[in-house]
């Protein structure tokens, strides 16, 4: 391990090599550039010395690189695309564990749909797959510490399969990065969730999990070579592989996202992951985040799907696809803010369901343009969607915005200018 350090640390920086706009790597987030400009501002590993800044082109490195030097500031500059997925799943499998066990065991024929998983020992199909499980979570995690800028060099930087853990840290920024999904290899059955089970799968691209100042921006998300539609089904259940893009959850706060790429998923952001009484106590007058200048395409749902916070959401274009569900959902006490931004819906896709209500909670939304045509998106959803009214003013008017563009001009903007490679 000593070894990996000393040869990452001799790396030097020569920014104008990369062919990448001299200093992005010490950037730090311009003032008032939404909510992760918020007090003291987000300005990563901006005042790294030249002992912490590193060059990776390994997950192996990176983990190394990240675990360096504690909470000093630090850059880290990712060179090509990293596979953080290792050599196979069958590699994360604990001696014993049997898919097809699994499945002869939990049938809903022979097992039921009354009873989880969750009871069963160690030695049993589950535990087996627990176990499993476990090792892929320790392979494919990345803890990011504070004062961090993760930067991708030049048009082709990224990771395959990983999840970027940011948790319990303040001060982070995460620029010019393709995240392909990462694939659980271990789903687990749940024969309660719904009247028919689910598969459901853990593993985020990134995770913003209680941590404070967090910019992402001009990055990728996406499912790239593993779309849903190439999943298998068991018990007639979609086996799902896939958890967030991007979830921001447990307290985060101050997170600005701009002019990021999310595409080719299905549950795509969350903004808090519960409505529990303990979850809620958590994220009450927290998880306050800016969305602006995305490019959100081709997803089923939750662009973002909001629980208790702040949520500006100004300046990005959706893009619908086939599959499509809703982009914003309004959640437990949520106030959303959605203006300034553009939907392009296929035929046969209705505007009502843009928003789509999961508790009652007030938004703002106005300024914003349906296959160019100005829409009160509020107004749409409920004539189109009965027994589903949602009220108007989420009773607060964002301040901390740089640049609004003209509605009608994002499409343009975002679609030249959001997604890693793009970064100047
Ligand atoms: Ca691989
Ligand atoms: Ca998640």
């Amino acid at each position: 391990m000593g070894c990996t350090a000393l040869v990452l640390a001799v790396t030097g920086t020569t920014p104008a090599q990369a062919g990448q706009r001299a200093g992005a790597e010490r950037q730090v987030l311009p003032a008032g550039d939404g909510w992760a400009a918020y007090g003291a501002g987000t300005t990563g590993g901006a005042a790294a010395d030249r002992s912490h800044v590193y060059t990776v082109t390994t997950w192996e490195q990176f983990k190394a690189a990240l675990a360096d030097g504690g909470s000093a500031p630090k850059i880290i500059r990712v060179r090509g695309t990293i596979d953080a997925d290792g050599p196979s799943c069958d590699s994360f499998a604990v001696p014993g564990y049997d898919f097809g066990a699994y499945l002869a065991k939990y049938a809903p024929e022979s097992w039921g749909r009354t009873t989880t998983l969750d009871g069963e020992p160690a030695d049993s199909p589950e535990g087996l797959r627990r176990a499993s499980a476990a090792n892929q979570d320790a392979y494919i995690k990345a803890e990011v510490p504070a004062n961090t800028t993760v930067i991708g060099v030049g048009k082709d930087a990224g990771f395959n399969g990983a999840s970027l853990q940011i948790k319990g840290v303040d001060n982070v920024i995460v620029r010019n990065l393709r995240f392909e999904s990462p694939l659980d290899c271990f789903p687990q059955w749940d024969p309660t969730d719904t009247a028919d089970g689910n598969w459901n799968s853990e593993y985020d691209s990134a995770v913003v999990y209680g941590s404070t100042h967090v910019w992402m921006d001009h990055d990728t998300f996406t499912d790239g070579d593993h779309p849903d539609s190439t999943l298998p089904y068991y018990f007639g259940r979609i086996y799902e592989q896939h958890d967030g893009e991007l979830d921001i959850v447990k307290g985060a706060d101050y997170v600005t996202a701009s002019w990021n790429a999310f595409e080719d998923h299905d549950k795509t952001i969350l903004v808090g992951n519960s409505d529990s009484a303990a979850t809620a106590a958590v994220d009450r007058g927290h998880l306050k985040v800016t969305f602006h200048h995305n490019l959100f395409r081709n997803l089923v749902e939750r662009a973002p799907r909001v629980r208790f916070g702040q949520v500006d959401s100004y300046n990005n274009h959706f893009v619908a696809g086939d599959g499509y569900s809703y982009s914003y959902g309004i959640g437990m006490e949520s106030q959303l803010v959605a203006e300034h931004n553009a939907f392009t819906l296929p035929a046969g896709a209705k505007a009502g369901s843009i928003l789509k209500k999961w508790k009652e909670a007030p938004v703002t939304a106005a300024d914003n343009y349906v296959n160019g045509r100005r829409t009160d998106l509020i107004a749409v959803h409920n004539a189109e969607v009965p027994g589903e009214t949602l009220q108007s003013g989420a009773g607060w008017t964002p301040a901390l915005r740089t640049r609004v563009d003209p509605a009608r001009a994002v499409p343009g903007l975002v679609g030249h200018r959001a997604g890693a490679g793009r970064l100047g």
